[in-house]
């Protein structure tokens, strides 16, 4: 069914109180135009070529019309940004369609980002630009194929309509191409849910929120009788501390981890202004926004997911007669973050298990990245190729960015090398089985900010050449690619300090 176009007023912002959603319809666009979709998402969503390759699925997912039984809303939740209370935010440009059950009976929540205004817009326009719907729709699904936690991105749907951004982004005063990214994902929960109803007195509608999550989300705890609360929040601390180790893993900077951006399933979500570490360097953030307080810095990243699970421990207190439970989901953060941290060194060093020396080992290594100013990912992949037997500097070549740093740094990394040879040495893995581990914890391809930012200005000339090639590497990261080395290069000197590659801001 189509919708009708915008009409003078649009939904009214407000305050939406006692509700935690607000039926809302997209505002329809002027000539939506799929330019990119996700194959594997949509067979697993049961989506058959017919429909991906019919006139109306531009229309329904870029938000001029609605398939049967579709009732869209948009979600209200608050949320701690920047470590401070920010009161309701809500969803003020993303409409959720609809819950698809898929063929496997999984549900998943369909949901447009950029489908106009709904009472949570507060005074923006509900709109995204092309360049940021491309790095979501491109990220999301490279998160997927990392084996990272994450919402995913079913299609890219360009508007027809300009959208002016000048406020935010100093690189593009101009008015720039708008699109819509259907995200999807099993629920697009937030700690900010749950925050909000708490931050009202609101017990009934939190009590409601969370059984409703319970029921929905987790519902083999949904036995667990008047216990419940304190399993399900050790279960979302739990995800929340495999979602950040995996961060760190692979390098990706999420750049804006408000409570409002953090799933209660655990899933990365929100793709705005996150970054790939190129030159490893744990106080590097992509987020411009957060160039003075540099809160959202790599290497702060599990601190700041434990600092808001402490926030959604206080917005849950009011459903818990003993907090204890609360406490003890605290420290399953903690321990198995701890667990997850063992498991990356070991498996990103290939070594069969990591010791309490590992550990140390560890940060050594990543010390001299950083004063070495390496490339985190190829150097990780440099390692593969080590031999204990015959150490040789030659396979960490390629991941430095500038000759003195190499000079400087090369009596330690030597050492280091010479230690690691032993380590390697003294473990029982055989050279093909350590090797088989390291690349399956050490991606090669990433979605290097320079990568998104040279698709996104061909995508802006018309070319989805490159959005269309990023997403068929992405698809195997850990796999050598033969002709692919250009998606596996350092970053380009032009790109150091450019908007767009290392430098993003909130909201685009
Ligand atoms: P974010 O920093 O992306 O998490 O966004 C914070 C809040 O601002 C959320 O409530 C968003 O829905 C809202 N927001 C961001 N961009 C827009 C926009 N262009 N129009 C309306 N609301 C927006
Ligand atoms: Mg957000
Ligand atoms: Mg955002």
């Amino acid at each position: 069914r189509d919708l009708p176009g915008d009409d003078e007023t649009g939904p009214r912002v407000r305050e939406v109180r006692g509700a935690l959603w607000s039926s809302v319809m997209p505002t329809p666009v002027a000539a939506p135009r799929l330019l990119a979709y996700s194959p594997e998402l949509a067979t697993q969503l049961g989506l058959g070529q017919d429909l991906l390759d019919s006139p109306d699925f531009p229309r329904v997912f870029g938000g001029n019309a609605l398939y049967e039984g579709m009732q869209p809303w948009a979600a209200n939740y608050g949320g701690h940004q920047f470590g401070h209370w920010a009161g309701q935010l809500g969803d003020g440009r993303a409409i959720s369609l609809g819950q698809l059950v898929a063929p496997d009976g999984r549900y998943w929540e369909l949901q447009l980002k950029g489908a106009g205004r709904t009472p949570y817009s507060r005074g923006a326009d509900g709109r995204a630009v092309l360049r940021s719907s491309i790095r979501e729709f491109l990220c999301s699904e490279a998160m997927h194929h990392l084996g990272v936690p994450t919402t995913r991105a079913l299609s890219l749907v360009e508007t027809g309509d300009p959208v002016v951004r000048d406020m935010f982004y100093d690189g593009h005063p101009e008015a720039e191409p708008g699109a819509v990214v259907c995200r999807v994902a099993p629920s697009f929960l937030r700690f900010g849910s749950f925050e909000l109803p708490a931050s009202r007195g609101d017990v009934a509608l939190l009590r409601h929120l969370a059984d409703a999550c319970i029921a929905r989300d987790f519902p083999e705890l949904a036995e667990a009788g008047a216990d419940r609360y304190g399993a399900w929040f050790a279960q979302v601390s739990e995800r929340t501390a495999v979602l950040v180790a995996h961060w760190m893993r692979v390098g990706f900077v999420h750049g804006v981890m408000n409570t409002d951006n953090l799933s209660i399933l655990g899933l990365t979500i929100d793709y705005g202004p996150y970054g790939w570490v190129d030159d490893y360097d744990p106080d590097w953030t992509p987020n411009t926004t957060d160039a003075q307080g540099r809160r959202y810095r790599f290497g702060t990243q599990p601190q700041v997911a434990y600092w808001n699970l402490t926030r959604l421990a206080q917005a849950l207190a009011p459903l818990f007669e003993d907090v204890a439970p609360l406490h003890a989901g605290l420290a399953r953060f903690q321990a198995v973050h701890a667990q997850c941290e063992r498991d990356d060194t070991a498996a990103k060093l290939g070594l069969a298990a990591c010791g309490d020396a590992d550990l140390g080992l560890m940060a050594d290594w990543l010390q001299l990245l950083h004063e070495g100013e390496m490339d985190m990912t190829l150097a990780f992949r440099g390692l593969i190729a080590f031999d204990p037997l015959a150490p040789d500097m030659a396979v960490l070549d390629d991941a430095f960015y500038s000759p003195d740093r190499r000079a400087a740094v090369l009596p330690a990394l030597q050492a280091w090398l010479q230690a690691y040879a032993l380590r390697l040495q003294a473990d029982g893995l055989d050279p093909a089985q350590r090797q088989q581990r390291m690349r399956a914890a050490n991606p090669l391809y990433v979605l290097r900010n320079w990568l998104a930012q040279e698709a996104i200005e061909r995508a802006e000339q018309g070319d989805l050449g490159g959005v269309h090639a990023l997403q068929e590497v992405l698809r195997h990261p850990y796999d050598e690619q033969p002709g692919r080395a250009h998606y596996a290069g350092k970053r380009p000197e032009w790109a150091r300090n450019k908007a767009g590659c290392s430098m993003l801001s909130c909201s685009s």
